[in-house]
């Protein structure tokens, strides 16, 4: 052979193989133990911290299972329809987000200087289009805002004053300070800040003066609890999409943006590997690149999702410092959470299976 048909001849070998193994049968065993997908599957979360059963109270339990039911009825109704991943993910989102008792929206935690200060980001698996939003005060759903910066501008990311010009024009709903005010979270910052020694700001203007006693409702947070909501969702057409929204931290600095609306930290979609969305202190998220870093070794590792999340949560996650979980999904129907904190509102469901909603570890 002429050395210079040997680049030909190693060429025609590798086709020739690579045709064979294409034909090949797989065998049998294999074919028979591919599951089918699912038509749908939703994975919801409403934040991860420290949660103790006997702190929270019963009653308050019931109401944070039953926000989690009324979550999954919400996206079930779109999903079951037909409807998309990313309509799913709009209206369990929206939801949580009037919920006062999520940290997301209505019931927001406050800066340190006493302004809620919302952030938000949505991504469709199938086409990588993402809108995300940061620093937002006067937007009533952060969430749709989010997904008009994806589908009506053609940036991902807007921040603040220039972000809710944009929604004002794209005809998103307005809310004022007092819609997002909610006593509790007033009462868990001024217990912050004095346990820091930091001033206490004003209260925000039209909220009236602080009830005196105060309700049992309105006292602050015991636990760490953090309350960002965020859900994935896999639908009909074999499309994944995720989407996150929060107030961020109690007593942030103002201006501090959080992994939320920073795509591949807090949130993130993609057909080819998974859709995740994240809950936990940001900082993290965003130096781990946590829902990137999940979708990568589900990708490229050929992980399974539950895998893959708990290496980056579990492993990474804790060996940095880190504290807070993930849902997550596939678009051949699996579903996974993970969380290293005592406990993460959570529920998920799969078409033809029952819900399963949680709080605490050591819940299936
Ligand atoms: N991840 C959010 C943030 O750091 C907070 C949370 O999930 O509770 O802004």
């Amino acid at each position: 052979m002429k050395r210079s048909d040997r680049p030909v001849r190693l060429a025609i070998l590798l086709l020739a193989g690579l045709g064979l193994s294409a034909c090949a049968t797989p065998p049998a065993a294999t074919r028979a133990e591919a599951p089918a997908r699912p038509a749908w599957a939703l994975v919801i979360h409403g934040g991860a911290g420290v949660m103790d059963r006997e702190t929270m109270g019963p009653e308050t339990e019931a109401s944070y299972r039953a926000a989690m039911q009324a979550a999954l009825a919400r996206g079930r109704a779109v999903l079951d329809t037909g409807g998309t991943s990313l309509d799913a993910v709009i209206a369990v989102v929206r939801g949580l987000e009037d919920d006062p008792q999520f940290n997301a929206g209505k019931g927001a935690v406050f800066t340190a200087d006493g302004r809620n200060e919302l952030d938000a980001a949505i991504m469709d698996g199938a086409t990588l289009k993402a809108g995300a939003v940061a620093g937002i005060t006067g937007t009533k759903n952060p969430i749709t805002l989010a997904r008009a910066v994806m589908e009506k501008s053609p940036h991902v990311m807007l921040i603040g004053a220039g972000a809710e010009k944009f929604g004002q024009q794209a005809g998103v709903e307005q809310a004022d300070a007092a819609w997002f005010f909610t006593e509790r979270r007033w009462q868990s910052l001024k217990k912050t800040l004095k346990e820091k020694g930091l001033p206490v700001p004003a209260r925000p203007a039209g909220v009236g003066p602080e009830p005196v006693p105060l309700a049992a409702a309105d006292m602050p947070f015991e636990d760490r609890k953090y309350g960002t909501v965020g859900v994935v969702a896999l639908d009909n057409a074999g499309h994944v999409a995720a989407g996150t929204s929060t107030g961020g931290t109690t007593a942030k600095l103002w201006g501090r943006v959080g992994d939320v609306p920073i795509i591949g930290a807090g949130t993130y979609a993609n057909d080819k590997s998974c859709a995740v969305s994240a809950t936990g202190t940001g900082e993290y998220f965003i130096r781990l690149g946590v829902a990137r870093a999940i979708c990568d070794l589900v990708e490229l590792k050929g992980m399974s999702l539950q895998q893959a999340a708990d290496e980056v949560i579990q492993a990474r996650l804790t060996a940095l410092g880190g504290d807070g979980g993930i849902v997550a999904v596939t678009p051949d129907g699996q579903v996974a959470w993970s969380f290293n904190t005592s406990g993460m509102y959570r529920a998920r469901q799969v078409a033809g299976g029952e819900p399963l909603v949680g709080i605490f570890k050591g819940e299936p």
